[in-house]
C-alpha cells in the first residue's frame, strides 16, 4: 500500500488517478530509504517502475518548505536522453498535480535556448537534465545549485557509454557536498560502480535488475532468417497479425531506419521514424502521436527509443539486433509495460550467433526459437555450441569472414530438432484479414525453457 509510504493526500489521490494500487518491488524497497535520507545505489531496469521509487519520495521532502531563498533546484535528475528527460519530467508532473508549488523544468539538447533559459529563471523545484546541455547553461551562468538537496543519477551506466562520465562528475562537484545521492542503473559494475563510490556516501544499495531483466511478461521469440528480403517478408507477416496494436521496429542505423520506415508508408502502414538524427521537435511530436495511436509502427534506433514508454505497445520487432545483451533489454522493455503483456520478436541471420548467445546469457533465459511454415529460413542460428550456422546472405560474406569464432561448425539442423515452435500455416496476405498467431492477449507468458544457470 502506497499510504504505508506516502503521507500526502495530494500525492496518493495523484496515484489512485493513475491507477497505481500498490508499489511496485523497487518502490517498496527505495521510497522508505530516500525518505530516510540516505544515500542509494539501485540496479533496476527500465519497466519496473523505478522513476516513481525516486520521484514520489522526493515529493515528499519538497512539501517541507526549504529554507533556503532563491530560484535554483532542490532536486536535480540527470538522465542520458532527451527522450528520458521528458518522460522522467512527464512522471514528476503527473505525481505532483495536486501539489501547486512543486514545479519541474525539463531541460536537453537539440531544443531551443530562449524557452530553457526563461524556465530556469523561474522558481523550480526539480530540475531534469541531460548532462550536455546542463553544463552549457552552467558555464552561462544560468543555474544555482546553492538550495540543492537531493541529486539524482538515472540510468547511469547509459549516461556513462555516452561518454558523459566527466560531465556528470563537474555536475555533481558543483552541487553542495551535504545533499542526498541516488544511482539508478540497469547494471552496476565497472566505471559505473566506480562513479558511484566517489560520489554516493555510505549508500544502501538495492538490486531487482536480475529478476525483472527476465520480462515475465515478455514473451520473447526469435526468428531465424537468411536475408534482408526474408526480413521485410517476416515483418509484413508479423505486422498484418491483429494482436499487434502498437510495435517498435529496431534497427541498427538511422539509414535503415528511415528506408524501413519509407517502405512501411508506401506500403500503406501508419508508420514513423524515430533517430537521433531528427530535430528535437520532430522526435517529440512523433512520440506524441504514438502515445495517441495515430502510428501503429515506429521504426527507430537505439538511442532515440531509450526511455519510450506508451503502455500500447504490443509487440517490439528486432528488425536488426542490437550490438549487446544491455540493449537488448532495454529495448524489449517498450513493451509488457506496467503489468501487460508483450511480445518481442528477434530477427536473426547467422552472424547474429554471438550476440543471441550473448542475450542468453545475460537474461538468463534461452529464446524461443519460431518457425512459421511459409517463412522457414534454409539456415538457423542456433545458440547451442559446436553447431554451425551457416551463411547465406544475398550480397554477404560467409560467416567467418564476419565473425572471428572458429569456424568448425557443422550444418544446422532441421527445425523439429533446434526445439522450434511451429504454427499452423498461413499466407503472406499483405492487406488481407490478419492472422494472430500468438494467442497471448490476457495470458501472461509461461517461460517453457530452463534459463541457464
Ligand atoms: P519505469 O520503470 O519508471 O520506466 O516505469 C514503468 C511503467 O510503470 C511506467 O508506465 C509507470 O507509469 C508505471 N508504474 C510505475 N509504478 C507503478 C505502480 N506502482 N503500479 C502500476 N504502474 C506503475
Amino acid at each position: 500500500m502506497f499510504k504505508n509510504f506516502i503521507a500526502s493526500p495530494e500525492i496518493l489521490k495523484a496515484l489512485h488517478e493513475a491507477g497505481y494500487k500498490a508499489p511496485t518491488p523497487i518502490q517498496a524497497q527505495a521510497i522508505p530509504e530516500i525518505l530516510k535520507g540516505s544515500d542509494l545505489r539501485a540496479s533496476a531496469q527500465t519497466g519496473t517502475g523505478k522513476t516513481a521509487a525516486f520521484i514520489l519520495p522526493i515529493l515528499e521532502r519538497l512539501l517541507i518548505p526549504s529554507s533556503l531563498q532563491g530560484v535554483g533546484p532542490r532536486v536535480l535528475i540527470l538522465v542520458p536522453t532527451r527522450e528520458l528527460a521528458m518522460q522522467v519530467a512527464h512522471e514528476a508532473a503527473k505525481y505532483s498535480k495536486y501539489l501547486a508549488r512543486v514545479k519541474t523544468v525539463c531541460i536537453y539538447g537539440g531544443a531551443p535556448y530562449p524557452p530553457q533559459n526563461r524556465d530556469l529563471s523561474r522558481h523550480h523545484e526539480i530540475l531534469v537534465a541531460t548532462p550536455g546541455r546542463l553544463m552549457d547553461h552552467m558555464q552561462q551562468g544560468r543555474i544555482n545549485f546553492s538550495r540543492l538537496e537531493v541529486l539524482i543519477l538515472d540510468e547511469a551506466d547509459r549516461m556513462l557509454d555516452m561518454g558523459f562520465i566527466d560531465a556528470v562528475e563537474e555536475i555533481a562537484e558543483a552541487t553542495p557536498a551535504s545533499r542526498q545521492t541516488l544511482l539508478f542503473s540497469a547494471t552496476m559494475k565497472g566505471s559505473v560502480l566506480n562513479l558511484s563510490k566517489r560520489l554516493l556516501k555510505n549508500p544502501i544499495e538495492i538490486s531487482i535488475a536480475a529478476e525483472h531483466a527476465k520480462h515475465e511478461f515478455i514473451e520473447q521469440r526469435l526468428h531465424h532468417v537468411d536475408n534482408i528480403d526474408h526480413k521485410y517478408r517476416l515483418l509484413d507477416h508479423l505486422i498484418n497479425d491483429e494482436t499487434l496494436t502498437q510495435a517498435i521496429v529496431f534497427t541498427s542505423t538511422k539509414h535503415q531506419a528511415s528506408e524501413l520506415a519509407d517502405k512501411l508508408s508506401r506500403d500503406g502502414i501508419d508508420s514513423a521514424v524515430l533517430h537521433g538524427g531528427l530535430r528535437q521537435s520532430q522526435r517529440t511530436r512523433t512520440i506524441m502521436q504514438m502515445r495517441k495511436g495515430g502510428v501503429r509502427i515506429l521504426v527507430a534506433t537505439d538511442v532515440a527509443a531509450r526511455g519510450i514508454d506508451v503502455p500500447t505497445i504490443s509487440h517490439v520487432i528486432n528488425f536488426d539486433l542490437p550490438n549487446n545483451a544491455e540493449d537488448y533489454v532495454h529495448r524489449i522493455g517498450r513493451t509488457g509495460r506496467a503489468g501487460s503483456n508483450g511480445v518481442a520478436f528477434s530477427f536473426a541471420a547467422s552472424r547474429d550467433f554471438d550476440i543471441v548467445r550473448q542475450i542468453e546469457r545475460f537474461t538468463g533465459q534461452k529464446i524461443e526459437v519460431l518457425s512459421i511454415p511459409g517463412f522457414e529460413a534454409h539456415q538457423k542460428t542456433t545458440s547451442s555450441p559446436g553447431k554451425k550456422p551457416f551463411f547465406n546472405e544475398k550480397q554477404g560474406r560467409s560467416f567467418s569472414q564476419r565473425s572471428k569464432k572458429p569456424s568448425s561448425f557443422s550444418k544446422p539442423k532441421p527445425s523439429s530438432e533446434l526445439g522450434e515452435k511451429k504454427f499452423s500455416p498461413r499466407k503472406n496476405t499483405v492487406g488481407k484479414k490478419p492472422f494472430a498467431p500468438f494467442h497471448l492477449k490476457n495470458k501472461p507468458f509461461k517461460q517453457k525453457n530452463k534459463p541457464y544457470n
